[in-house]
């Protein structure tokens, strides 16, 4: 698919380099939001000496070109997921096994009318992100909280 990663990168007029295409590699081949520290492991098997700035860099740029999403778990620890749903929507997030639902709702437009309306002022954004446990892993014993 990297093809499509090539096209991914001049759309939001980045210049294609290996290692653009080597995070956006691993995060497509992820079910999972992975952190920045796991990309970067496995970005030094093939760039020996990359620095973990270089992956933070990388993988801010395309969270600003909207291509990767920003994952905040509840420990306040960073991790990316690389979401092909290009539609307004949110994530669930497991927080066991690392898996991302989509959350195809979102109640905020009303929050936002009214948040816009006693503020006199603009609203832009919001952010909105479901964290629990899925089936599999809330149907095994409480998971340990360590
Ligand atoms: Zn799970
Ligand atoms: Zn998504
Ligand atoms: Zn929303």
């Amino acid at each position: 698919m990297s093809d499509n990663h090539d096209l991914i990168l001049k759309n939001l007029n980045l210049k294609i380099t290996p290692k653009r295409l080597a995070v956006l590699n691993i995060l497509a081949d992820e079910l999972v939001f992975v952190s920045p520290e796991e990309i970067w492991r496995k970005m030094k098997s093939r760039f020996k000496n990359i620095g973990l700035p270089t992956v933070y860099r990388i993988l801010e740029e395309l969270c600003e070109g909207g291509v990767i999403s920003k994952i905040i778990h509840p420990t306040r620890q960073l991790y990316y997921y690389y979401c092909k749903n290009l539609n307004h929507h949110h994530h669930f997030i497991c927080m066991s096994c690392r898996r991302v639902e989509d959350v195809n709702l979102c109640a905020a437009k009303e929050i936002e009318k009214q948040v816009a309306g006693n503020l006199k002022g603009k609203v832009l954004s919001h952010i909105i992100q479901v964290n629990g446990f899925c089936k599999t892993c809330s149907q095994k014993k409480a998971p340990d909280e360590s």
